[in-house]
């Protein structure tokens, strides 16, 4: 399973977002910095309504969503890299995760202390962002002296020893992300380095409860003065109101009366998923409905190893339906009868939303 990380500066909701996500109340939110000090892991569901209206045609048994992993990392304050707060622990943390959500404190409230005296969502990016490229910079500079020694005999560490010197004077410069020097060659390279400032990442703004449509003065400043990265608009109060009804049906009513279109977390899941660059197939039958994640541009048997390693080493073939056409046809038979299902082979790339059955043998 993939792992999201949530950070943010102490006080900006984070937990109560994150309990909400996982919909249970592990971390306990609380009106002082550092409370959560072990980070909380949980499994949510990413919501597809694909897969439920596959599942309505097929008849399906049983719904199986895919799963993303949200780990909620304690500490970042001003002063982690250098071990200030929880500092430490919270950077051996973060480098697990495959991807970063910030949240930001967009929200008024004179009973919640902000760390710094004053909402300003832009300024906590900042310190955010900045932390992250210090703990990089140490690390990197720790790392050089082996790194050369290693380099004189191995190619390999060459490699690394390079890009590790891009990486900090990009950073001592102060103007790119260290995310501009990831290319198609390295993306591999670098993600094993396991840097922070390198990981691909979004904004969470948390609003208050009355702006979750429009947004506010605070997240338009983050959404037009960081407009290359992407940003989700958030109410975690209300968030965790949703989490606290058990019945869907009475979910999604609350959700319409709130006047939004889907849940602050499914917005949050499906931004994991953009800049994650991942996508789903579906495996549909009368027993169950699944959703599977992949990366963008996964071929048929990497896809198949996603379900079973049996599936990737056997593979003869993928029987591939398009989602439009499953739609459309009405299901497997009629996709079938009109000649859209498609026998794909090893060099085929799969396509979101696909439909796929696999051959193999075992
Ligand atoms: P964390 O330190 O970032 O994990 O923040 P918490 O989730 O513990 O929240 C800190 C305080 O802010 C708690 O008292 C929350 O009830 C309050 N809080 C969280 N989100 C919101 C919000 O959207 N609006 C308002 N008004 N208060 C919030």
């Amino acid at each position: 399973t993939l792992k999201c990380g949530i950070v943010g500066l102490p006080n900006v909701g984070k937990s109560t977002l994150f309990n909400a996500l996982v919909g249970s109340s592990i971390a306990q939110a609380a009106n002082y910095p550092f409370c959560t000090i072990e980070p909380n892991n949980g499994i949510i569901a990413v919501p597809d309504e694909r897969l439920n209206n596959l599942a309505n045609i097929a008849s399906s048994a049983k719904i199986i969503p895919t799963q993303l992993e949200f780990v909620d990392i304690a500490g970042l304050v001003k002063g982690a890299s250098q071990g200030e707060g929880l500092g430490n622990k919270f950077l051996g943390h973060i480098r697990e995760v495959d991807a970063i959500a910030y949240v930001l404190r967009c929200f008024e409230d004179d009973d919640v202390i902000h760390v710094y005296g004053k909402v300003n969502p832009l300024q906590d990016a900042e310190v955010i962002k900045m932390e992250l490229l210090l703990a990089d910079l140490d690390s990197l500079r720790s790392r050089l002296p082996s790194l050369e020694k290693k380099a004189k005999i191995s190619p390999e560490a060459n490699d690394i020893l390079k890009i590790s010197i891009d990486i900090i004077s990009c950073i001592e410069n102060g103007k790119l992300s260290p995310r501009s020097l990831i290319t198609k060659d390295n993306d591999k390279m670098i993600k094993n380095m396991q840097l922070l400032s390198t990981k691909p990442f979004f904004y969470i703004c948390n609003v208050g409860e009355s702006e979750i449509n429009t947004g506010n003065n605070y997240s338009d400043l983050i959404k037009f003065k960081e407009e290359d990265i992407e940003s989700v608009l958030v109410s975690a109060k209300i968030e965790s109101e949703i989490a606290s009804i058990n019945d869907f049906n009475e979910r999604l009513s609350f959700i319409n009366e709130m006047g939004m279109n889907s849940s602050g977390l499914d917005r949050i899941a499906q931004c994991a998923y953009k800049i994650l660059d991942l996508q789903m197939f579906f495996t549909i039958g009368p027993k169950e409905a699944r959703a599977w994640t992949i990366k963008r541009g996964f071929f048929a048997p990497q896809a198949a190893g996603i379900i079973h390693s049996d599936f990737e080493k056997g593979f003869i073939c993928a029987e591939t339906i398009s989602y439009n056409d499953y739609i459309h046809y009405k299901g497997e038979n009629g996709a079938k009868d009109a000649g859209k299902m498609r026998i794909e082979g090893k060099q085929y790339i799969v396509q979101d939303g696909d439909i796929i059955h696999f051959r193999f043998n075992v």
